[in-house]
């Protein structure tokens, strides 16, 4: 494992690679304490040295999880564990602490180590602006119950400039990768923290999986000729850690195989070490995947729940899938969003009551966009088969309970 020091405070040195706490394992809805505790336990024997985690992470599960499992085996003095204060909940000074106070307690810690202000963007920093958190943040700071302070964030580059000179933050967590390049923060806003003296952390590196899922044709035949043993992901992990102003990227790890494979890329990753080849060719790749991509969707699902029902990330997935990932995947979106088998979240169930788009880190005009999606995934025929399809599924459960 590499490590990248931070350059503010005392002397603290970060694997490039830190683990996501939004993507464990689950079961029946739950996370899979085994199964995300064995992934944990390896990353770290490996040397991951940092865990993110949020507050309405695997809907309030991640905290609480990582403070057992970090106490029960004994590894918390092995990490840094960073979480977060979500905007949504703040509507009057004293709720800062109250949540932090619950933080505290299901991390089992009185000192969290890298503390941010959640998900900034113009409307959620006017609104902390308002709370006084820069004075709360800095009183946590000189009480010893936080190390580091930061901030996460989605808006656009004006916004984030502005947040990065308004206070003496430790360090920044912006989304960036091959793709985002120059929107949110991107490029100029990384450089522009790091000279500012911030750490800055890498989320959605992968953009939550969808980078590397069904890659089209052209862009496997563009990596094949360039050098077939590497894969995109490897190559879009390396692109980030080639830059020296990057000092983590972190990544929401669920199967063994990412852990290992992440692990291995950490192994070996060092800033300014791809060709200028190299770097030519990603920025082939990603003038082929914008030129496919129909809507922005990372899939983070600060948009949800939609009051109607719409499961606004797999409308956007599917519907992307169709275009960016070339997949037949019509089928796919009858069966899952329909309703046949449980609840129906199809596009055309939106009622354009505007309420998921205040949370959209990526600025999406969701309802319109879900009016394509409908027209182009839905047609005349999709609500007549799904009324018939509901009825016949009825009536097959009907008959196999007899049995
Ligand atoms: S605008 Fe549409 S998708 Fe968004 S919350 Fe309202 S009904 Fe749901
Ligand atoms: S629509 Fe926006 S908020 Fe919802 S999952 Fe996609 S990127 Fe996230």
């Amino acid at each position: 494992m590499k490590y990248r020091q931070i350059k503010k405070g005392e002397n603290v040195s970060l694997s490039i690679l830190g683990y996501g706490g939004m993507r464990f394992p689950t079961v029946a809805g739950k996370i899979d304490e085994e199964k995300a505790g064995a992934l944990l336990k390896e990353a770290i024997d490996n040397g991951v040295n940092y865990i993110d985690t949020a507050y309405f992470y695997h809907g309030g599960q991640s905290e609480g999880f990582i403070g057992k499992f970090l106490e029960e085996t004994g590894l918390r003095s092995r990490v840094y564990v960073a979480t977060k204060l979500p905007p949504w909940l703040v509507s009057q000074p004293e709720d800062m602490t109250r949540i932090f106070e619950v933080q505290q307690k299901r991390l089992r810690v009185s000192c969290i180590d890298f503390y941010l202000l959640h998900a900034l963007n113009r409307e959620n920093w006017d609104k902390f602006l308002k709370m006084g958190a820069l004075d709360f943040l800095k009183a946590l700071k000189e009480e010893g119950k936080v190390k580091h302070l930061g901030f996460s964030f989605h808006g656009d580059r004006e916004v984030f400039k502005e947040i990065v000179d308004a206070f003496p933050w430790d360090f920044c967590q912006i989304q960036y990768n091959i793709l985002d390049v120059y929107n949110q923060a991107g490029r100029s806003g990384a450089v522009y923290a790091a000279e500012k003296g911030l750490a800055v952390f890498v989320m959605e590196p992968l953009r939550g999986g969808t980078l590397v899922r069904n890659i089209p044709a052209a862009i496997e035949k563009r990596l094949a000729e360039h050098e077939p043993a590497r894969s995109l992901a490897e190559w879009s992990f390396r692109w980030i850690w080639n830059q020296p102003e990057i000092t983590m990227v972190l990544s929401g790890m669920t199967e063994e195989a990412h852990l290992h494979n992440n692990l291995h890329y950490a192994d070996s990753a060092d800033a300014g070490a791809l060709s200028r080849e190299s770097l030519a060719m990603i920025d082939e790749i990603r003038a082929l995947y914008l030129s496919l991509q129909k809507v922005p969707c990372t899939g983070c699902q600060y948009c949800m729940p939609c009051p109607y029902g719409v499961d606004i990330p797999r409308c956007f997935e599917l519907y992307n899938s169709k275009y960016l990932l070339n997949q037949r995947v019509r089928t796919f979106y009858w069966m899952q969003l329909g309703g046949i088998n449980g609840n129906a979240s199809y596009a055309s169930l939106c009622r354009h009551c505007g309420k998921c788009m205040t949370h959209c880190p990526q600025k999406i005009q969701i309802p319109v966009e879900l009016e394509k999606v409908a027209k182009d995934m839905e047609g005349p025929l999709f609500k007549p088969t799904m009324w018939l399809g509901k009825r016949v599924m009825k009536g097959v459960h009907a008959i196999l309970r007899r049995f």
